[in-house]
């Protein structure tokens, strides 16, 4: 099955996979696989720095508000095209549970965070998506226009049900 987002862009020729290159609004993105982006990530751990990802995702998605904002969108759609892009970038499916604008707190989950799935059948117990952490952080620190912060507080690959982000101030 293809998302409706992609269709979408394909469509209106928003997304463009040519002589070595892969655009989406004449962005360059890369694609790398899940088992690639383990390894990398395992390195990072030994070396103590999964801060990086942390702040590697909190770039994604601050690029992706401004890129959507410079051209115009408003915040609903902004949220909107980050959402899509986020489940087409295969960190899993968002839910929204609760977002507080006054208090600067949300709590979102992700039911199927393919890098938890994966590091769950290796039967290893930790939380696992710092990129998807940092992405939520980075997304609500403009969505707040405040800088927040992002903790998964449940994890798929720890053997909770799902991954529960909270984003607080
Ligand atoms: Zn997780």
């Amino acid at each position: 099955m293809i998302s409706s987002f992609f269709k979408k862009l394909l469509l209106s020729r928003k997304i463009e996979i040519e002589d070595g290159e892969f655009k989406v609004f004449d962005k360059n993105f890369f694609l790398g696989s899940l088992r690639s982006f383990v390894f990398l990530r395992e390195e990072m751990k030994r070396k103590n720095s999964l801060d990086t990802l942390y702040k590697f995702g909190e770039e994604i998605s601050k690029e992706i508000y401004d890129y959507v904002k410079k051209f115009g969108g408003r915040k609903e759609e902004i949220f909107r095209f980050w959402l899509n892009m986020t489940n087409l970038a295969g960190f899993g499916a968002i839910e929204i549970i609760e977002v507080k604008d006054k208090e600067h707190v949300a709590i979102i989950n992700c039911n199927n965070s393919p890098l938890a799935e994966y590091y769950s059948k290796l039967g290893k117990k930790d939380k696992v998506d710092e990129i998807l952490a940092g992405m939520i952080g980075g997304f609500f620190s403009r969505w707040f226009g405040k800088h927040v912060t992002c903790e998964e507080i449940a994890c798929v690959a720890k053997g909770n049900r799902y991954c529960q982000f909270k984003v607080r101030g």
